[in-house]
């Protein structure tokens, strides 16, 4: 018995930490952070936006998301988060070949209305972008699906879904949301917290976190970000310096086909960034309301 009780220990105070850097296996302190080592990391918004949210002020709510973590980077870190133009594309996930982009869009049909039960997308995970459809868990508000090598923790790709198909996506600042114009689900506190996530940061229990995994209608406190985040990009991403590693600095034998440029087919290890962002999709399924 007497083992059992630091460990349960450790993982609680661990969970109620001021920040928690995401990890190549969630929760798993032995593994690497994940963590950006580029200096611009460009996004783009779907043209689609979400219907529901009135004009276009979802394109606004989320960029200033990105603007309220773009402040302390200009402060203190290493890195620029830009607004790209928008686009028509509607698929998530890391592409080998041709670009990618770090995208943001609303999912505003579920999965299990649109795709016939027999389709194969459901075994191949792949029915979000083949149906452009929601099919994450009902409850869970927005999801970010972040592409990285398993050795490195290097980020090559970070793409934002929003639940639109359950969830209804508000710009407002009052509550209820029976009212007009008052607030349902928030478009920038659930966006602040996804680019959390975009940037390499994992839950945290800490009061008042903009990285608590929980988050009730009407919230909006998540909009600012809170300090404990902050200290985390004055840390991770030092200005002036390059972007921390958790475990060990990163050296060219850790770096994936990308950076080595040679990876030859059936090579093994390096190859493995797409079944790794499965296991991550697995990982990231977060936000239940309540
Ligand atoms: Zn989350």
């Amino acid at each position: 018995m007497m083992p059992l009780v630091p460990l349960m220990l450790a993982l609680s105070l661990g969970q109620a930490d001021p920040y928690v850097r995401s990890r190549v296996d969630a929760g798993d302190t032995r593994t690497q952070c994940l963590f950006w080592t580029s200096n611009r990391v460009v996004w783009s918004q779907s043209t689609f936006g979400n219907p529901d949210t009135a004009g276009d002020t979802e394109f606004d709510a989320i960029r200033a998301s990105f603007q309220s973590w773009q402040d302390i980077f200009a402060e203190c870190g290493n890195l620029t988060l830009e607004e790209g133009p928008r686009v028509d594309e509607r698929e998530v996930g890391y592409r080998r070949q041709g670009s990618n982009t770090n995208l943001v869009l609303f999912r505003t049909r579920d999965c299990n209305t649109v795709v016939p039960a027999d389709d194969a997308c459901w075994d191949d995970d792949t029915c979000a972008n083949t149906f452009d459809c929601w099919d994450d868990d009902d409850n869970t508000i927005a999801i970010t699906l972040t592409t990285y090598d398993e050795r490195s923790g290097i980020i090559y790709d970070s793409d934002i879904s929003f639940n639109a198909a359950r969830f209804s996506f508000t710009t407002a600042t009052c509550f209820p949301p029976t009212t007009t114009n008052c607030v349902a689900t928030d478009v920038q506190n659930t966006a602040t917290h996804e680019v959390g996530h975009l940037i390499g940061l994992d839950h945290t229990r800490a009061s008042g976190s903009t990285m608590n995994p929980s988050a009730p209608p009407g919230e909006v406190s998540k909009r600012v970000v809170d300090t404990g985040s902050r200290d985390f990009v004055c840390a991770a991403y030092p200005k002036g310096q390059a972007s921390q590693a958790c475990l060990h600095p990163v050296t060219a034998a850790d770096l994936g086909p990308k950076a080595g440029g040679c990876a030859a087919a059936g090579s093994g290890g390096a190859l493995s960034l797409v079944g790794l962002w499965s296991l991550w999709l697995a990982r990231r399924r977060k936000e239940a309301v309540r």
